[in-house]
C-alpha cells in the first residue's frame, strides 16, 4: 500500500528576520577588578548575585565573570549550599 502523499511544495520563503542584538559592552570580571583570588563561600551577599531565583548558578556569559573566577564561584556556591547558606532549589 503505497499511498502517494501529495505534498505541495509551496514553501513560502519567509523573510529573514535578523534578530537585533544589543551590542553588548564587554563585561569585566568583578572579582578580578576587586583583586580577589579566592571567593569566600561564607560571603553570601556577594555570591547571591550569581545565582538565579531558582538557585541555579548563572552562566559566565551573563555575568561576565572570568573562567578562573567562575570555577571559584561555582565551588563557593556549592559549599554555601552544603552548609545551607544558599538554597539548592529556590522558590
Ligand atoms: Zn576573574
Amino acid at each position: 500500500m503505497s499511498e502517494q502523499v501529495k505534498t505541495e511544495a509551496v514553501k513560502e520563503e519567509k523573510p529573514v528576520v535578523k534578530k537585533f542584538r544589543k551590542p553588548s559592552k564587554k563585561k569585566v570580571c568583578a572579582f578580578c577588578v576587586a583583586g580577589e583570588k579566592t571567593i569566600d563561600y561564607k560571603d553570601v551577599a556577594k555570591i547571591r548575585k550569581y545565582i538565579t531565583e531558582k538557585g541555579k548558578i548563572l552562566p559566565r556569559r551573563q555575568t561576565g565573570v572570568c573562567a578562573h573566577h567562575q570555577r571559584e564561584l561555582a565551588l563557593a556556591i556549592k559549599r554555601a549550599r552544603n552548609i545551607a547558606l544558599l538554597p539548592y532549589v529556590g522558590d
